[in-house]
Formats: structure tokens, sequence, C-alpha cells
């Protein structure tokens, strides 16, 4: 079977992860400086702060900014529920509102319609390893004034950039190691900024707020990623290039060997975006030979696993279409379309050239 998702780690990660365990010291501690150090060289921000998971990396980052009861966040139903998850989290409403059709990130100008004198926040989400447009959604942002903070949902984005700008260094930014993302720690999570007084109020918060042994300064949590966490973390960031790389090698070779099928359309990098390519997602549209779902089990039959990120928008599930604070006006009818259509092939950087001919192969052969 060629897997959707594979980890290999090397001996530099057991090295790292013994030396945690001979040191005795297993809580955050120096490992998880060190990683936090060559993580914020890879988002380009003055800081990175290291918390247990990606999902309370977007809960300590709303909290960091202000985010509350009574305030409003504007994100896409088209993303893993933690993005809506974290906002109900913090008591504050919900606007969902689309995606665009090409690259199924926040659509800027749903954006601004949705905007209410109590937004505190917009979530764009950079789905699949490609940057939302933040160069629009900065710009809207800056011209409605100091009162709306952008909080990345950079989860699947470790080293993606846009305009020569990394994902992460737009506005706080939130990313994931869980097992399956381009950089793993098995659960962990990071969040990124320039802004020292949210770095300051994120280290208090992982902590219980306390500022010196037993001086607490606010109500915190614990948010803290372990040493053995950071090891197997600090192990991989210095082969992220390099993998990513291969990533982009293997996503230009199915581009050219898929290209011309009728009803597939295939992911593009967009002008000015460095994609990471953690999915390569496609989508069959109404042209195609079959659908979606026939596609995928066929694939199955054949030994390819393919995933389907997401087969329901978030709004589509009644916990979220019946929740008081989870508003679902605006049209989301491009989010309904992607959820329908879209299958994510495998793009991992430990395919090989015959495991990507016998992906192109079996396609061609369900849909030509
Ligand atoms: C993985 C992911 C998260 C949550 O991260 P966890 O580490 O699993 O808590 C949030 N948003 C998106 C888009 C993700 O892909």
């Amino acid at each position: 079977m060629i897997r959707i998702s594979e980890v290999h780690l090397d001996r530099r990660a057991e090295e790292l992860v013994g030396d945690v365990l001979r040191s005795g010291r297993l809580a955050q501690g120096p490992m998880v400086a060190a990683f936090e150090a060559a993580f914020a060289d890879i988002a380009g921000t003055a800081h990175a702060v290291a918390v247990n998971n990606g999902t309370t990396a977007l809960v300590a980052a709303l909290e960091a900014v202000g985010v509350g009861p009574g305030d409003e966040v504007i994100t896409t139903p088209f993303t893993f529920v933690a993005t809506v998850n974290a906002i109900l989290e913090r008591g504050a409403l919900v606007r969902l509102v689309d995606i665009r059709p090409d690259d199924f990130t926040i659509d800027v100008a749903a954006v601004e319609a949705a905007l209410t004198p109590h937004t505190r926040a917009v979530m764009p989400v950079h789905l699949y390893g490609s940057c939302a447009d933040m160069l629009s959604l900065t710009k809207l942002v800056e011209r409605e004034g100091a009162g709306i903070r952008i909080v990345e949902d950079a989860a699947q984005a470790h080293g993606a950039a846009i305009g020569g700008r990394a994902a992460g260094s737009f506005g706080v930014g939130c990313f994931s190691f869980y097992a399956t993302k381009n950089l793993t720690t098995g659960e962990g999570g990071m969040v990124t900024t320039d802004d020292d007084e949210v770095a300051d109020r994120l280290r208090l918060l992982r902590n219980q707020g306390m500022q010196q042994r037993y001086d607490y300064v606010l109500p915190g949590h614990n948010y803290r990623m372990t040493e053995l966490q950071a090891a197997v973390g600090l192990a991989q960031i210095t082969h992220l290039s390099a993998a990513t790389d291969q990533r982009r090698r293997n996503a230009a070779r199915l581009t050219a060997a898929l290209a011309d099928i009728e009803g597939l359309v295939l992911p593009t990098e967009g002008p000015g975006r460095h994609h990471v390519y953690h999915q390569y997602t496609v989508r069959l549209d109404e042209q195609a030979r079959v659908g979606r779902d026939t596609l995928a089990t066929e694939l199955a039959t054949k030994g390819i696993e393919t995933g389907v990120y997401y087969p329901r928008p978030v709004h589509a599930y009644p916990c979220y279409r019946d929740h008081p604070d989870v508003l679902a006006t605006a049209p989301l009818s491009e989010a309904e379309q992607a959820a329908r259509q879209v299958l994510s092939l495998p793009i991992h950087p430990w395919l090989s050239d015959s495991d990507l001919n016998q992906i192109s192969t079996a396609i061609h052969e369900v849909l030509s």
C-alpha cells in the first residue's frame, strides 16, 4: 500500500531523545528552547513559543491577542475542526465565510463583508501547505484599524511563504506538529510572533500564568511541550527544507503526469507563493468520468491510499450548525462544493519514482 503519510525518524532523533532521557529533565527545558529558536528561523519571527499541540496554539494565540466572550472571529468552514473549536473555547462568536475556489483558502472579499464592530480577529487557514492571500488580508485589516488581529492557522504550512514572507509571520502564527504534519513531534504546537507583548503573554498562558516560581500574574493553562517532543522536532527541523523540496518535486512530477485529464483539476502554486505540499489535493469536477468517492475506492483497490480533507464543511455538522456561537449566514457554496470534490493523493517525501508512476498510471486508468 502506498500510504498518504509516512514518518521516518533518523539516528539524530534517537540521540537527542536519549540525551533527554539521560538528563532526567523531561518537562519544558533547554531542548524546548532550542527547538523554539530553530523554529523562529523558519517562520522568520522574533519569537516562537512551543505548546503541547496545534489546537492549544490556536487557543493561546487568540487569548494572547485579547479574543474572548463578546468578540467575533472570522474564519472558513473548510478546515480541520480545531480552527473553529479554538474560537469557541475562547467564548467568542465564529463567523464563517467562504473560500476561494482556486486554492481553498479564505476569500478576503467575504471577510470584508462579514466585518462588524465586534470583529476582533480573522483566522486564515493556510490549507494543504499554501498560504492564504495574506497581502489582501493584511491590507484589509490595516484599513480597518488596530482593533482587528490576524491569527494564522498555519498548522499545515511549516515553511510556506507568500510574497517572500513566511507563514506565521503576518500576524500570530499557529503551527501543529501532529503525527501526520510536515514536521512532527507526535503531538505538539508552536506560536510565532514579532510582537514582544504577545510573546510574553503566550509564555505566561502556557505555564499557569506564572512569571516567577509561584508568582501568578494571570489565570493560565498547562500547555507546555515536553523535552522529549522538542528532541524529536529538533532532529527533524534540519531536514525540513530538504523534505519540503522533495514534496515539491513529487508534486511537479504528478502535475506533469496528470495534465489534461478531463474533469481533473490539479493544484497550482499561485503567484508569489511557496507551496509546501502538506497535501497534493486534486478536485474532480462535473466533467470527470467518475466521482471523487469512486476514484478513492478504485485507487484503494490498486494499493493507493488517499484522503478527503475535508468530507464536510464545519457548518454541515449539526453540533456546529445549531451552535448559538457559530454563524454560517454568508454563502458557503464554494466550501460545500470543495468538500464534495477534493481528494488528496500521496505526496510525502518517501515516495519512490515507481510509487509516483503507480499513482499516475492508476489515475489514468480510472479517469482517462
Ligand atoms: C492539525 C491541524 C490543527 C490542529 O492541530 P493539533 O496539533 O492536531 O491540535 C488545526 N488546524 C489545522 C488546519 C490542522 O490541520
